[in-house]
């Protein structure tokens, strides 16, 4: 999609620090890290949000949540971490183009602000 900074990043046009990319997952490193790990985990293909969503990305969701995990496991989040997805302006969204933030690396408070 046209001036989304996410298209952009999975194309190359934009730089990022990647940390695991298939053909349709891309997965790079926060610009303003929420933690010691803050991941973003993005499908190529352009979904503005969670909201858009339908039963036929069940297999890119899938393989989005397999590189988390196994992101986690490589940064030795042992402990834990978070998943979140934020969908409009209430929640914050600020890129419209999914994306799942994985945090961890530190201990966090709940319910988030
Ligand atoms: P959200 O507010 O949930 O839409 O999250 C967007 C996230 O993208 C924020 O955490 C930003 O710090 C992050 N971000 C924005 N631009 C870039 C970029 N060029 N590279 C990496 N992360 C970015």
């Amino acid at each position: 999609m046209v001036d989304c900074m996410f298209c952009k990043i999975a194309s190359k046009e934009l730089a990022s620090e990647v940390v695991a990319e298939s053909d349709s997952v891309i997965a790079f490193r926060d610009i303003n890290p929420a933690g010691p790990v803050h991941v973003l985990v993005v499908p190529k293909r352009h979904v503005s949000s969670a909201a858009d969503l339908s039963s036929e990305d069940g297999d890119v969701l899938a393989e989005m949540f397999a590189t988390m995990s196994s992101i986690a496991t490589t940064e030795g989040l042992e402990r834990g971490y978070r998943i979140v997805t934020n969908v409009g302006p209430d929640a914050g969204q600020s890129v419209h183009h999914l994306h799942f933030h994985l945090i961890g690396g530190r201990s966090m408070a709940w319910p988030p602000g």
